[in-house]
C-alpha cells in the first residue's frame, strides 16, 4: 500500500489523467528526481489507470477507483520472453492463463497488474489482474540488472492462472492502438528528465562540497549539463503541450503532430542524458564514483533506464515526418 502517492491518479474515459496533462507529467518528473526507480513505478500505475480509464466499463473504472483510494499500485506488464503469457482455456466464467512476462516492474508491491496475454490466434488481450486473488510464482533471480535495481522488475509466471470475464480489459488489440502506445512514452521521458535533473543538482552540490567553483573544467562540465537538463525540460513540456492540444481536438493533423514530438523529445532526452552521465562520471572521478555518493547508482539507473524500446527508431519516424509535410515543433 502506497498511499498518498497514489491521488490523484485517475483518468477519465478518454484516459486523459484527471489531473490534466500537465499535472501528469510534472509529477512523473517530480518522481524521477526523487528516485528512478520509485519513477518507474509509479509511470507503470499511471499508465494502467489510463488503460482502465480508457477501455474499461462503469463496473471496471469503479473498481479501479476504489482500488486507487485504498492504495493499492497497478502497473503494466507487457514485456515477455519466448514462453509468453497466453490464454489457453477460455469459457463463460473466463479463461485461463500460461506463461511468463518479464521486467515485471513492482512484482510483489503492484497489486493490479495491467497485462497482455495473447488469444489462440495472437491477437493480445489486456487484463487487469487482481495479484491478491490469483497464484503466480515470481522470481526475482531474473532481475541481477545493471541498474533500477529497486524497481524488482522481476519475471513472473501466470501459469494456471484463472481469471474472471470482467478482468479482461477492452477488445483484442486494444493495447497498441495510437497514439496512446507510442505517445505514451511522453510518460517516461518526464521521469528520465526527473532524474536528470537531480543527477545534474548532485553534481553541482559536489563542486561547491569540493570548493571548485572556479574550477574552469567543472564549470563548462556543470554549464553544458545544465543546458541539457533544459533542454530534457524544454522537451517534456513540448510532450505536455501536443498531448494537451490533441486531448482537446483529437484529429489526425494533432495525433501526427504527438507522435512526431515525442519521438524527438525521446531522441532529445536520451542524448542528454548521456552527455550528462559522461561529463558528471569524469568530473566526479573515481572518488565521487565510490558508493559512499550518490552518483554511482543514480548513474546505473538512468542509463539502465533509457534503455526503452528501440529507443534510435524514434529518428527514423522523425526523419520521414520530416521527409513528409509535418514540422517538428
Ligand atoms: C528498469 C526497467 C523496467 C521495466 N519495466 C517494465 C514493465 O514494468 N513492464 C513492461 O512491459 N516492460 C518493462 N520494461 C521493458 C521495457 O519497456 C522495454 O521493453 C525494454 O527495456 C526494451 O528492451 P531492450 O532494450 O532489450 O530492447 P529493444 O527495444 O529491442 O532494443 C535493443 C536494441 O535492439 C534494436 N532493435 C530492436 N528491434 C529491432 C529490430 N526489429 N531490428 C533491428 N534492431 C532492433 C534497438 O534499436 C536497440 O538498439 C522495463 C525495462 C527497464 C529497463
Amino acid at each position: 500500500v502506497i498511499g498518498d502517492a497514489l491521488d490523484g491518479t485517475l483518468a477519465d474515459e478518454r484516459g486523459v489523467p484527471l489531473e490534466g496533462r500537465r499535472g501528469e507529467h510534472d509529477r512523473l518528473r517530480s518522481a524521477g528526481y526523487d528516485d528512478l526507480s520509485w519513477g518507474r513505478l509509479f509511470e507503470g500505475h499511471v499508465n494502467a489507470l489510463q488503460l482502465i480509464g480508457r477501455l474499461g466499463d462503469d463496473a471496471q473504472r469503479r473498481r479501479a477507483r476504489a482500488d486507487v483510494e485504498s492504495g493499492l499500485l497497478f502497473g503494466v506488464w507487457n514485456t515477455e520472453p519466448a514462453d509468453g503469457v497466453r490464454i489457453v482455456g477460455a469459457d463463460e466464467g473466463g479463461i485461463t492463463l500460461t506463461g511468463r512476462k518479464t521486467f515485471a516492474s513492482g512484482a510483489g508491491r503492484v497489486m493490479r497488474a495491467c497485462i497482455t496475454a495473447a488469444w489462440p490466434d495472437d491477437s493480445p488481450q489486456l487484463a487487469v489482474v487482481p495479484m491478491d486473488r490469483v497464484t503466480v510464482v515470481v522470481d526475482p533471480s531474473f532481475w541481477k540488472p545493471y541498474g533500477m535495481h529497486d524497481s524488482d522488475s522481476f519475471a513472473v509466471d501466470f501459469a494456471g492462472v484463472r481469471l474472471d470475464r470482467g478482468d479482461l480489459l477492452g477488445a483484442p488489440g486494444d493495447y497498441a492502438r495510437g497514439p496512446w502506445l507510442m505517445a505514451g512514452a511522453s510518460r517516461f521521458v518526464a521521469v528520465q528528465t526527473g532524474g536528470l535533473e537531480q543527477l545534474a543538482a548532485d553534481f553541482g552540490a559536489f563542486i561547491r562540497r569540493r570548493d571548485q567553483h572556479d574550477d574552469a573544467l567543472q564549470l563548462s562540465r556543470l554549464g553544458e549539463s545544465m543546458v541539457d537538463v533544459r533542454t530534457a525540460v524544454l522537451w517534456t513540456d513540448a510532450c505536455v503541450r501536443a498531448w494537451a492540444a490533441y486531448d482537446e481536438v483529437p484529429d489526425t493533423e494533432r495525433e501526427s503532430d504527438l507522435l512526431v514530438t515525442v519521438d524527438a523529445a525521446r531522441s532529445a532526452v536520451e542524448r542528454a542524458a548521456l552527455a550528462v552521465a559522461e561529463r558528471v562520471e569524469r568530473g566526479a572521478g573515481a572518488r565521487g564514483l565510490l558508493e559512499s555518493e550518490p552518483f554511482a547508482r543514480r548513474l546505473r539507473d538512468l542509463r539502465m533506464y533509457l534503455r526503452q524500446p528501440a529507443t534510435d527508431a524514434t529518428v527514423l519516424r522523425v526523419a520521414r515526418s520530416a521527409l513528409g509535410t509535418r514540422a517538428v515543433r
